[in-house]
């Protein structure tokens, strides 16, 4: 009887270990339907849903990554691949689409996105097959809903958000890095229309978000909103450091060296970019009303 159990205990944890297994290379249940799909290799991670109708997927990448995520999702499903959208138009990101167009999606991006990708096309990089205006467009596919949300000029241009109302899920690009400081010299982001974007997206209603880029330990299961607050805490406090320094009196041309935010030092590339950070923060405030330029004395 003993070496029953045994063998029943040994049959089901056989078992699931062949379940977890069932899933394909990189790629993660986050809900029911919903899968992220990233490379850890490569950093760059998408978001794909499995509806009654089809499969809606959210950001190509490259040739390379929509391959391998066409595969992953082939070996989950037979529905077709309905949709392939694009989060907005720089080429690391909206790279691959022709992928997915061969595998039968229709590309989507919003028209800011589009347009920019039109007259830049790059070589990994085709043009959407349709585009979307305004603030907000809802596709719907089989039983799911994804809501797409432009949010200003916060980052490159069509910077969309998107948001799965039922599932309480978003998938949210380069907005926000969990547990990294921000991207080097901090590239077209508008910063104040970034923290306003960051402070919208904080009020949806989402429990967890996929992260196109994400240093939690383990980024392919996304995150939690806290992710998207603790961005914005990030960039007040540097804010609130650069100006700390100003009045104890530091040469501001040295302000971006010698700035810390112990707070944060076990977030990737702390030492690295914290000081490029800091140069941006600082001459964005000096395009504003910071109180070291002669016309504002
Ligand atoms: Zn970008």
């Amino acid at each position: 009887m003993k070496h029953f159990i045994g063998m029943l205990v040994m049959a089901l944890f056989t078992s699931n270990i062949a379940f977890a297994n069932d899933l394909p290379p990189n790629t993660a249940k986050i809900a029911p339907d919903v899968y992220s799909y990233g490379n850890p290799a490569n950093g760059y991670f998408s978001m794909f849903m499995v509806t009654t109708d089809g499969v809606i997927a959210i950001e190509s990448v490259s040739s390379q990554h929509a391959a391998d995520m066409v595969k992953a999702i082939k070996d989950l499903t037979d529905k077709p691949i309905r949709y392939l959208l694009h989060s907005h138009n720089h080429w690391d990101h909206a790279s691959g689409g022709k992928v997915f167009r061969d595998a039968g999606a229709t590309l989507i991006a919003h028209e800011e996105a589009y347009t920019w990708m039109k007259a830049n096309t790059g070589p990994d990089m085709v043009v959407p097959d349709e585009s979307w205006e305004g603030i907000r467009k809802d596709i719907t596919l089989g039983d799911t809903v994804v809501e797409l949300h432009y949010l200003g000029m916060n980052h490159g241009l069509g910077m969309t958000v998107f948001l799965l109302p039922k599932e309480k899920i978003a998938y949210i690009a380069d907005l926000v890095v969990p547990n990294r400081v921000m991207f080097n010299i901090v590239p077209d982001f508008n910063i104040k229309e970034w923290e306003r974007s960051l402070k919208v997206i904080a009020q949806m209603d989402f429990d967890k978000a996929v992260y196109s880029h994400n240093n939690n330990a383990t980024p392919l299961l996304g995150g939690t909103k806290q992710d998207v607050k603790n961005y914005m805490e990030f960039i007040q406090d540097l804010r609130g450091a650069i100006f700390a320094e100003f009045k104890k009196g530091t040469n501001p041309m040295m302000i971006p060296t010698v700035v810390q935010l112990p707070k944060y030092k076990d977030w990737a590339m702390y030492k690295e970019w914290l000081p490029m950070n800091a140069w941006r923060i600082l001459l964005d405030e000096w395009m504003g009303p910071f109180p070291w330029r002669p016309d504002n004395k």
